[in-house]
């Protein structure tokens, strides 16, 4: 490990809701050296890029980080995942922090970033804390869709590639595009509306769902649950069901299945489709999506599996619907379609057969 002299600062300043590895890269290239560097500087073995360092590190660590900067050691806490939002970050698998896929030093989900927004930054362009978070998919301010790859080579766009040669976080570490002259796509209205309404359920700790004012938590609880049902209706091909949705003006049909990833993982196009339905989902009231279950004749099985522990106001909705009839004796006579079986299918049931019914005799015979 180099030694390096104990006496130097990061003098670059955190920019208004900068996220921490977005503020690393860039002291590093202002003190003109590369990101790897620094955080060797700082924390000398430690495999910093490694794991997703905006989600907090140790206090050793962190006290590490505060000695070595001019900024105040408050701002820099702001600039973590885990200071936004705790309970998200600290929740069974991260939900709602986007991951970053990581294998080693590098990504296979990437970062998203508003090109516009890197336009207006100038030289210091910088990536918002904000992006890391699932619901987000478009810039409020510039109305437009994130983008989580280089629109020119196509590769995700991983910060922590970016190094002097590049000279700014708006730049492919691939190709060397410059992201700002990329024509973005203008966001649609149910996008910015659903970013708009959980991030104000985050600013407030509260939010209203049916009509009922519930906590944080147990809102963001039941996005996630409608996130995995909608994936569920997206590949069904009951046509009840995909009627009951298109009478709320749900089409599931023009839909593709997404890509078979947590809602984590998912790339910005994915997450775009996907939180665009869940924002005209989470405004029916439960008490007509049950009317509507028993006008199509919907049975509550359509609706999440039934070991998967639901949000209150969820599970007392599924209850309220028509229950399943066990029909297992049907399918299994309707399964034949009225078709013969292959010839092979019989012989090799009728070996099966012969071989078990050898068995138990030998069995018996043993055993008397
Ligand atoms: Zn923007
Ligand atoms: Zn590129």
């Amino acid at each position: 490990m180099p030694n390096y002299a104990q006496n130097w600062f990061i003098h670059t300043p955190i920019e208004q809701g900068e996220v921490l590895s977005s503020w690393l890269i860039r002291s590093a290239l202002d003190m003109g050296c590369s990101p790897l560097t620094l955080i060797e500087a700082l924390w000398g073995r430690w495999r910093a890029l490694t794991i997703d360092l905006d989600r907090g590190m140790t206090e050793d660590r962190l006290e590490l980080l505060f000695v070595h900067s001019f900024d105040d050691k408050q701002k820099i806490l702001k600039t973590m995942l885990t200071n936004v939002a705790p309970y998200l970050v600290k929740s069974s698998n991260s939900g709602w922090v986007l991951s970053l896929g990581q294998r080693s030093r590098s990504n296979f989900s990437g970062r998203q970033v508003c090109t516009q927004c890197f336009e207006s930054d100038g030289r210091s362009a910088y990536l918002r804390l904000m992006w890391r978070m699932g619901w987000h998919c478009c810039c409020e301010k510039h109305q437009i869709n994130l983008i989580d790859h280089c629109p020119n080579c196509g590769v995700v766009i991983q910060p922590f590639k970016i190094d002097l040669e590049h000279g700014s976080l708006a730049v492919c570490f691939s190709c060397h595009f410059n992201l700002t002259l990329y024509q973005p796509q203008p966001s649609n209205i149910q996008i910015l509306d659903f970013q708009k309404n959980a991030d104000n359920v985050l600013k407030q700790g509260s939010g209203l769902y049916n009509n009922q004012n519930i906590s944080a938590t147990e809102w963001f609880a039941i996005a996630r649950a409608w996130i995995s049902e909608i994936r569920l209706l997206v590949d069904t091909d009951n046509i009840q069901l995909i009627e009951m949705f298109k009478s709320f003006g749900i089409n599931l049909n023009t839909i593709t299945p997404f890509t078979p990833i947590a809602f984590e993982y998912l790339n910005t196009n994915e997450r775009i489709i996907l939180l665009s339905i869940l924002n005209e989902i989470m405004k029916i009231p439960c008490e007509l999506i049950i009317d509507r279950s028993y006008e199509y004749g919907i049975s509550s099985a359509n609706f999440w599996d039934k070991r998967k522990k639901l949000p209150i106001q969820l599970q007392q909705m599924k209850s309220a619907m028509i229950k399943p009839i066990r029909v297992y004796a049907l399918q299994r006579v309707s399964s034949h379609n009225g078709k013969p079986k292959a010839k092979k299918t019989v012989q090799r049931k009728w070996l099966n057969l012969l071989r078990k019914s050898r068995k138990k005799r030998s069995h018996k015979l043993g055993g008397d």
